[in-house]
């Protein structure tokens, strides 16, 4: 019976060689020209450092108890052989040779043997939350279930629109608050529960549904990010408290058409006028632009482009609510000396993430008052900044929509298992169907420990880096876990009626949007660690 014991000491071991091959390798690409020289082992260097980092979080979970230990050696025996796979073939980049991986050999064939893990088959550990927010989990859980679940399909069918009473459900169970300090009306108190509650709420809502109930808070909280690390004493006051109740919804105005990854190029511009700025240009995808009350607005307001990222400032730009089918509004100038402005919202139609509506957005003369720049005049090119400080806290919400659609196409597949009987038994049964579920559990695990992780680490200011890096890792995961959730249902999982097809084309999203897949590996984590050598 190859059922080994986990065996922790022999995974920290493993660990500790991943990392040793990750500062290996970041060495040898300093000498070898850098990260723009060697794109793709930086980028393959990026993503096993996250899993390295995964694979350390899931060591300190492995020590709760017997199953938490048998998924985390689960878990650092894939990492393990998934760096090798990385790294075979090309081990001079890697700075090592092709005996590496020697000294971890024996605990990987063990805990990757295919009956160790079909036997770990519907083990999936317990999360390990402080009462506190076990009952935060299981609020949210109960509102997912309820109020979002029994509206997914139907607007992810129809392409419609976010009922509002999920909108005034989750405002009245306070998530818009969750970053918000108690000083500005919401429920931040300083300490850990700052991130990690808003993490646990994610996943939960993410769970019920990414597109109409994972999000909503994501964008409130990078405005609350910013405003709090850039804003006026008068603005914090005047905003923050309406952002905590959700009496006021916000999108972020970021992208444009030339300029998704490369933020600090933007050309969307504000001009000084009297009284304020006049908005000029073309923004792209601002999430949920229609149904929000704000704009969360990146524009250059120094005209000399060669200042680059330097003449960014941002903006709240107040508009009216717009039908989500698309929108004209005209700015009355009351007799001021300036033209009439004009903002024009058309929705661009997407595979899945539906609810929430992305838009293109044509600002022609929007006044926005000089009250509305973030900082006011201390703010004027701190823009590139601000939103970088409200992204990084989006990574990690990011990082927790993705563990919670993961969390629900694992459930889905194993129900569907129990139940479908092929060749006369239940496709549960199967080895390779045990394996993959396995498999999908320990990843959901150990991300979600992660997480939890980088919410404690930002909490107590640190955790940049790990923020970017949990991302990264777990929205590629969660392409996979959904993969192999609409596998496992055969042709059902391909029609729209059942769920997992919705959590398939929903987890696409989350490699692209907080920062594409790519340029997060290469010019945030990889950058990182390179500077680090
Ligand atoms: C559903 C959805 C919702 C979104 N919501 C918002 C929102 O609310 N607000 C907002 O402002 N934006 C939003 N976005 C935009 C999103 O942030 C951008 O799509 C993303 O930043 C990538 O920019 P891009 O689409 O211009 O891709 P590009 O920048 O054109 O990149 C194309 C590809 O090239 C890769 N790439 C880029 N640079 C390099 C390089 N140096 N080396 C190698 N590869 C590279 C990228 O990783 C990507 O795979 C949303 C996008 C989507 C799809």
């Amino acid at each position: 019976m190859s059922d080994p014991p986990p065996d922790l000491s022999a995974a920290a071991g493993a660990v500790d060689l991943a990392e040793d091959v990750v500062s290996r390798a970041t060495k040898a690409l300093v000498q070898q020209g850098g990260v723009d020289a060697n794109q793709t082992v930086a980028y393959d260097l990026a993503h096993a450092a996250s899993a390295a980092a995964t694979a350390r979080a899931s060591l300190a979970y492995g020590t709760r108890g017997e199953t938490e230990a048998r998924l985390a050696c689960a878990f650092v025996a894939d990492a393990v052989a998934d760096l090798a796979t990385r790294v075979f073939g090309r081990e001079a980049a890697w700075g090592v040779d092709d005996r590496w991986m020697a000294p971890a050999g024996p605990f990987v064939a063990a805990h990757r043997e295919p009956a160790y893990l079909a036997s770990l088959c519907g083990r999936e550990g317990p999360r390990h939350l402080d009462p506190d927010f076990e009952l935060v989990a299981e609020t949210f859980h109960r509102f997912a279930e309820q109020q979002v679940r029994p509206h997914a399909e139907h607007v992810h069918r129809t392409n419609g629109d976010i009922p509002e009473e999920i909108i005034t459900g989750l405002g009245e169970l306070g998530a818009f608050g969750l970053s918000v300090p108690e000083a500005y009306g919401g429920f931040a108190t300083g300490g850990e529960s700052d991130y990690l509650g808003m993490v646990v709420a994610t996943e939960e809502l993410s769970w019920g549904s990414l597109g109409i109930g994972g999000s909503l808070i994501t964008r409130p909280e990078i405005l609350t990010r910013a405003l709090l690390y850039g804003g006026t004493e008068e603005q914090k006051h005047r905003w923050l408290p309406r952002l905590a109740t959700g009496e006021l919804l916000a999108a972020v105005a970021v992208t444009e058409p030339d300029f998704g990854s490369d933020v600090a190029g933007v050309v969307t511009s504000a001009t000084p006028v009297e009284g304020g700025w006049l908005i000029n240009g073309v923004k792209t995808w601002s999430t949920f632009a229609a149904r929000a009350d704000l704009l969360m607005l990146l524009a250059r307001t120094d005209p000399d482009r060669s200042q680059g990222h330097r003449g960014l400032s941002v903006f709240v730009v107040d508009k009216p609510r717009g039908p989500g089918a698309g929108f004209l509004f005209h700015q009355d100038v009351g007799g001021a000396p300036r033209p009439a402005g004009r903002l024009e919202g058309r929705p661009i139609d997407t595979l899945g993430y539906r609810g929430m509506h992305s838009y293109e957005l044509a600002f022609e003369n929007w006044f926005v008052p000089e009250d509305n720049l973030v900082g006011r005049d201390d703010g004027l090119g701190r823009g590139f900044y601000l939103q970088m400080q409200g992204f990084e806290n989006g990574r990690l919400q990011t990082a927790a929509r993705a563990v919670g659609v993961m969390q629900a196409a694992y459930e889905a597949a194993r129900d569907y298992a129990a139940g479908r009987v092929v060749f006369g038994s239940p496709i549960i049964d199967y080895q390779l169907t045990r394996t993959k579920l396995t498999r999908m559990a320990v990843l959901i695990q150990a991300t979600r420990q992660f997480s939890y992780q980088v919410a404690r680490l930002m909490a107590s200011g640190q955790g940049m880096l790990e923020a970017s890096m949990v991302k990264a890792y777990v929205c590629r995961a969660a392409e996979w876990v959904t993969r192999e959730a609409l596998q496992i249902h055969g042709g059902m999982g391909y029609a729209e009626e059942f769920p997992v097809s919705r959590y398939f084309v929903d987890a696409r999203v989350l490699s692209i949007f907080e920062g594409a897949d790519e340029t997060l590996a290469l010019k945030v984590i990889a950058r990182k660690l390179l500077e680090g050598a």
